[in-house]
């Protein structure tokens, strides 16, 4: 009998490879459904993988432990699994969806997998203490014990706790001597200096985004898309994606910034020339109404304070060409302090895990505790926004399902 501990998209995918090769599989799922991160992926559009796949997409502390797994079940491989069990994918800019872009159809894909490879789904239970003696694991739960000969752990992190993954299998996971590299909120709205006023609240910029240190040197990979301005929060793709460089620097108090460039297709040369453009054809426009439909009109009074202008009625006219040159920067090189991201609520992975030296790339079973298999999120391992983190459990949930079968 294999066990595998959490339904979460690794676990779905180890149980049916695992039934596949003719094990008695039985997967234990804490919440009352399987798959619920699966099921929100996207919004519910499910994005299922990424061609442009490779460690560079990844965080963990030893990223050729990342590229060893694709090597051994990568993109292609993961497609022909999913041909195998009827799903239909669409390539949207190198991002992989289900054709309809809805979760619920591969989800269904898979729950039809389970029913007719006989796998047993055992829901409501959480494992809170698990022992392993003569070569059995003992699983228990508050209302019983499940024996079980090998176990796949697929528990995912602490992200977004309502969807299922509360960190409950931590504690046992050390107690039978695996180490835990600390975890933080990844994919997370990022907290800024809060001089906004609620005005702001939805406001957007669509730009480049980037993470600065107090040099200005760049200290993440630029990342472009749509910023979304809640009060003290900022959140959208980009800002997700910068939120996984954060934390080393926040975590010993060096200070850090994110800058954003509205208009990364612009110099700034260019943008002073539409400005004295637009003020030369209508000098007595106030200056609150230069930059309308240059950027979002609750972000103009913010901007303006932000180059200390505060007479936003005087005529645009009054402006000296010092001021216009500060402008145009302004629109390219926008920075914010971080003070901090949001909670594990709004999170939608976990850096950090299980230490991935202590398991072995080719069969991802434990080092320490034989017949003991990882797969997904609950190790030291998380992706990029992009379908990274989906892929990650697919090719850990094969791996491990073949590997304990
Ligand atoms: C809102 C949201 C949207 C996302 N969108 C995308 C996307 O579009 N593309 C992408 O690639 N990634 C996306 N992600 C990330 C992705 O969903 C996760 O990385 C992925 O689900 C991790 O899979 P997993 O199986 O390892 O863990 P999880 O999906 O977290 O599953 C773990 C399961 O184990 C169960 N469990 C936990 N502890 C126990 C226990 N002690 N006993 C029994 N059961 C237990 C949990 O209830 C849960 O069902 C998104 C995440 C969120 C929150």
């Amino acid at each position: 009998m294999i066990t595998v501990v959490g339904g979460g998209p690794a676990g779905l995918m180890a149980s049916i490879i695992a039934s596949w090769n003719g094990a008695n599989v039985r997967i234990i799922e804490r919440k009352g459904k399987l798959g619920k991160k699966l099921l929100a992926a996207s919004n519910g559009r499910g994005n299922i993988s990424n061609l442009d796949l490779d460690e560079t997409h990844y965080f963990s502390s030893d990223i050729s432990f990342v590229k060893k797994v694709f090597q051994r079940f990568g993109i292609f491989q993961t497609l022909s699994v999913f041909e195998e069990i009827g799903v239909m994918v669409k390539n949207l800019n190198s991002k992989l969806f289900p054709y309809t872009e809805r979760s619920k159809d591969i989800w269904n894909c898979f729950m039809y997998e389970l029913g007719n490879n006989c796998v047993e789904v055992v829901l409501n239970h959480q494992i809170n203490e698990i022992i392993y003696s003569n070569k059995t694991f003992y699983l228990k739960s508050d209302y019983t014990t499940f024996e079980s000969d090998k176990i796949i752990i697929a528990t995912g992190g602490i992200s977004s706790p309502q969807f299922g993954s509360n960190g409950s299998i931590f504690q046992s996971l050390h107690s039978l001597g695996h180490s835990l590299i600390e975890l933080r909120p990844g994919l997370v709205p990022i907290k800024i200096n809060n001089y906004f006023s609620k005005d702001n609240l939805g406001a957007k910029l669509t730009g480049s985004v980037v993470l600065e240190n107090e040099y200005g040197i760049e200290i993440s990979k630029r990342y472009f898309g749509e910023v979304l301005f809640k009060n003290e929060l900022l959140t959208g793709i980009p800002i997700f994606q910068i939120s996984n460089f954060v934390h080393k620097y926040l975590d010993k108090n060096i200070p850090v910034y994110i800058r954003i460039d509205s208009f990364p297709s612009y110099t700034e040369k260019q943008l002073e020339e539409i400005l004295l453009k637009k003020i030369n054809l209508r000098p007595k426009r106030p200056i609150s109404l230069l930059l309308t439909t240059m950027i979002d009109e609750k972000l103009i009074p913010p901007f303006l304070q932000s180059v200390e202008i505060k007479d936003f009625l005087s005529p645009c006219s009054s402006l000296r060409l010092k001021d216009i040159t500060i402008i145009a920067h302004r629109l390219k090189n926008w920075k914010f302090e971080i003070t901090g991201t949001a909670d594990w609520k709004l999170s939608q992975v976990s850096l950090g895990g299980i230490d991935t030296s202590e398991i072995q790339s080719f069969t991802l079973e434990s080092k320490i505790v034989p017949g003991m298999y990882f797969a997904g999120e609950v190790m030291d391992v998380a992706g990029e926004s992009g379908g990274y983190n989906l892929q990650w459990a697919w090719s850990t949930g094969y791996i491990s399902g073949e590997s304990a079968s």
